[in-house]
């Protein structure tokens, strides 16, 4: 499946939480939040494999692929994309680290971005 949005995300971020970790396969997931407004389904809506609830928080992947391609998250009022699934350059780049209280202990973060133990205070 496929998905557009415009170049109007709001935060990036790198999230090195266990779930995050696990769903990627990697060290950490680098997302992307917008505005599920400005986030459509552009082809494939029938091979969305969707983990959480229709109504509630939810990851969906491609059931042909695999891939994570999005989570639904914020009471719904946003959509984080991870940003290896982008197909073009975001002017975006993460800012921070979030939970890296529950990183991966065979990884070293070498940027100089702030690091947070879970999430940034407001
Ligand atoms: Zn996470």
């Amino acid at each position: 499946m496929a998905y557009a949005a415009p170049d109007a995300f709001e935060y990036a971020m790198n999230c090195h939480c266990s779930q995050c970790r696990r769903a990627t396969g990697a060290a950490f997931k680098p997302f992307a939040g917008i505005r599920r407004r400005d986030f459509r389904i552009t082809q494939g809506e029938s091979s969305i494999f969707l983990f959480g609830s229709q109504d509630g928080p939810h990851d969906a992947r491609c059931s042909v692929c695999g891939s994570l391609l999005y989570s639904v998250v914020r009471e719904g009022a946003y959509v984080h994309v991870p940003m290896g699934t982008l197909v073009d350059e975001p002017s975006i780049r993460p800012s921070i680290h979030i939970f890296v209280g529950s990183k991966a202990p065979w990884y070293a973060i070498t940027d100089t971005l702030p690091q947070f133990e879970t999430f940034p205070e407001r």
